[in-house]
């Protein structure tokens, strides 16, 4: 079956006389619970809720995987992968271009307490110089927000010849643009606050993973650590996923006709996209990706001419996320923490037509270049 068939019914419970095709989210803190709890599916809301378990199983059906476990954001989901897989004197091998909060975990917290980091660049697959005695291989592929990739199956025989796991930050491509476990890797997790449900109106990640034994991990961190999503946001991400593989299609196509279009413009500078042929990216990106994602990322003369640029947009909403229906931009540098010039835009490519899309990058960036 088609993905885009897949996607439409993930999760669905079985068809039932009068029943809707995707219940409402139960809300619960308590559940009844006479006598014995063994016997009770569902026990505390801490624990277990079945609008968890609804999503959970769309997301395990899409990612191929054995099971997968929600968290109450991507960083959540980032934490509990770490906690679970790592301890003091081990040894993490991460991009040092990953989605910069990921980083600031792992330098900060996990190194306080004993985790050994190693860092090199995604592109060039320049992690696997440094796997000798590592635990785990964390990669970001396509990597938030410089968009290089790395050979993820290529990667994760090699971790796996030299005794380590390997975690997948999926978020950018999403389980339909990309499938970490079937390149081989142990996890595949995402911030599902982007792309995977692309609307900009929750805060949500998951897990995925081969062996059922880290999700039983994953799930005891969560209840321990209290990184439980709300029932509501849940639901909302299962009625949001049906619709990824046409929000997708329509967003990766919207990409790439921005991107043939940003480069023909004089005053942009390093532009990236995977999916665009000419692209470092693609001879890799087109082997194991089947979406190339929603983002690009260029960059124009200085910060004034950026900020220009993104005042003059009319159908682009500056924002700090990506993989919305809504086009989004940000200049990157006003964070600080990620190694990019001050001109620097991730642009997230949303559903609108693509005409009218071009037609407002060209207005603005004539507006920005005009005044400059
Ligand atoms: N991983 C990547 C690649 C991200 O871009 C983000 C957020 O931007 C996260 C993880 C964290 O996700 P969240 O903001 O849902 O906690």
């Amino acid at each position: 079956m088609k993905d885009a068939t897949r996607v439409v019914r993930a999760g669905l419970p079985d068809v039932a006389q009068g029943e809707p095709f995707l219940p409402g989210p139960t809300f619960a803190g308590a559940y009844h619970l006479a006598g014995d709890p063994a016997g009770s599916a569902y026990t505390y809301g801490r624990y277990h809720n079945p609008t968890w378990t609804a999503y959970e199983k769309a997301v395990t059906e899409l990612e191929r995987g054995e099971a997968t476990v929600v968290f109450a954001s991507g960083i959540a989901a980032v934490a509990a992968t770490l906690g679970v897989t790592l301890k003091p004197g081990d040894v993490l091998v991460m991009p040092s271009d990953a989605y910069y909060t990921s980083r600031l975990l792992t330098g900060g917290f996990f190194t306080t307490m004993g985790v050994e980091v190693r860092q090199a660049p995604t592109a060039g697959n320049a992690q696997e110089a440094l796997l000798e005695g590592a635990k785990v291989l964390w990669l970001e592929s396509p990597s938030n927000p410089g968009l290089d990739v790395c050979d993820v199956a290529h990667l994760a025989e090699a971790a796996h010849a030299a005794g380590a796991l390997v975690v997948v930050d999926n978020t950018t491509p999403t389980c339909l643009g990309q499938q970490p476990l079937a390149l081989g890797a142990d996890f595949s997790l995402s911030s599902d606050t982007k792309a995977t449900t692309g609307q900009s109106d929750l805060i949500l990640g998951h897990v995925s993973v081969r062996e059922p034994a880290w999700a039983e991990r994953l799930r005891s961190w969560r209840t321990q650590m209290g990184s439980t999503p709300g029932p509501m946001e849940v639901w909302l991400a299962h009625r949001s996923l049906a619709t990824l593989h046409m929000r997708l299609e329509r967003q990766c196509a919207n990409a790439l006709a921005i991107a043939q279009f940003l480069a023909s413009c004089p005053e942009v500078s390093g532009l990236r996209y995977p999916g665009l042929p000419e692209d470092p990216a693609y001879p890799i990106a087109s082997r194991q990706m089947q979406f190339y994602g929603p983002v690009v990322s260029f960059a124009l003369a200085d910060r004034e001419h950026a900020e220009r640029f993104l005042h003059h947009c009319e159908l682009v909403f500056e924002a700090t996320s990506f993989g919305s229906i809504h086009t989004t931009a940000e200049r990157r540098a006003r964070w600080g923490g990620d190694r990019v010039p001050e001109g620097f835009i991730r642009f997230s490519a949303g559903c609108e037509a693509s005409e009218d899309l071009i037609a407002d990058l060209m207005q603005a960036l004539d507006q920005a270049h005009s005044l400059s």
